[in-house]
């Protein structure tokens, strides 16, 4: 594909509706040519900052660059982004070819031209054999590579995916989401992609954008962002973290970097709470004064040289070199 990696660009972007103030003047740049995740639970204003940089909803404030020009105020068609739906919002009646080929449609190419170019997109995808299907005689992984080949005939220079996984059973996530990044790769284009999950967010994004009551908390790539959260939101949302208020502030270390020593040993006391076997990992919990409570990540391993159960009293040890101070 002809790519120029145009840098897209949120400057002050605000998102009203109402008294609600779902977007409240985030600002960022995207890496052009990268693979971006917004995540942050459910109301946070992902959504609605992926629908302005489409154009389906309005910017109340702010402007929206792609490779420098204003687009905050051009119909969807003409920004230079496509969108992908979570229901993947195909049309029952049509075959995957001209489900593929409707905006060429809208757009008023000619027939040969428009199924030629379906027929490139389909080869993209690896659904060539099924162009004359209707939607309800595919699986949801390759509904899914329709969606996907539908926004991306347009030749967007960013596409926009919301939460496209979801409706995928958790098998199929995992290997869509593998397919939805090498396709990524391939073309060259950007991704911004929403989504609630922080494994999914880990496992895509090169860079990840961690949104909160309307703002973004934090933005990184995936290894800064989830081994340098800067505030506990962050530290919380992202996983394998323990949020810890000791004496001098508020700090983050990974699960992974506290271990279980024999009482009195080890950075602070702690009664066991829980015991879970992960496979690879053991997850204990504990209580530590201040009905705080820690959680270790053991290696299997590890564990079962020395078990433990709820209600023993341990030490929990640490390096205070891989404790993170928060800000907030
Ligand atoms: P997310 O995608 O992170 O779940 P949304 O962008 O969908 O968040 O929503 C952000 C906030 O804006 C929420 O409080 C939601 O209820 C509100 N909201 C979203 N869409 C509308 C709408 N069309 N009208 C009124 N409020 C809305």
């Amino acid at each position: 594909m002809n790519v120029q990696n145009k840098e897209l660009e949120l400057i002050s972007v605000t998102k009203r509706y109402g008294a609600t103030v779902a977007v409240d003047a985030i600002s960022h740049k995207f890496q052009p040519g990268g693979y971006a995740c917004l995540l942050g639970p459910s109301g946070c204003g992902k959504s609605s900052t992926l629908r302005m940089i489409a154009g389906h909803e309005i910017v109340s404030q702010g402007s929206i660059l792609l490779g420098g020009s204003d687009i905050s105020h051009l119909p969807p068609a003409k920004r230079g982004t496509a969108m992908m739906f979570q229901n993947y919002a195909l049309f029952p009646h049509l075959s995957v070819a001209d489900n593929v080929a409707f905006s060429l449609k809208m757009r008023g190419d000619d027939k040969p031209s428009r199924l030629k170019k379906a027929g490139e997109m389909l080869e993209l995808v690896d659904l060539s054999p099924l162009s004359d299907r209707l939607p309800d005689q595919l699986s949801g992984g390759q509904q899914q590579r329709v969606a996907l080949a539908r926004a991306l005939i347009t030749r967007p220079q960013v596409l926009l995916l919301d939460e496209p996984l979801s409706a995928l059973d958790p098998f199929l996530r995992i290997r869509m989401r593998g397919e939805l990044r090498k396709l990524q790769r391939e073309l060259g284009i950007s991704f911004v992609h929403v989504t609630h999950g922080q494994d999914e967010a880990l496992a895509l994004a090169d860079e990840i954008v961690v949104m909160n009551n309307a703002v973004i908390e934090q933005a990184g790539t995936a290894r800064e962002v989830f081994n340098a959260p800067k505030t506990a939101f962050v530290a919380q949302f992202i996983g394998g973290h323990n949020v810890i208020a000791l004496p001098d502030g508020h700090f983050a270390i990974r699960t992974d970097a506290v271990g279980i020593a024999l009482p009195g040993n080890g950075n602070l006391q702690g009664n066991i709470l829980g015991v879970e076997y992960q496979g690879a990992h053991v997850a204990v919990s504990a209580m530590i004064a201040g009905d705080q409570e820690v959680s270790a990540t053991i290696p299997e391993a590890e564990f079962f040289n020395n078990p433990i159960n709820p209600g023993d009293q341990v030490g929990l040890i640490w390096d205070d070199a891989n404790l993170h101070k928060l800000t907030a």
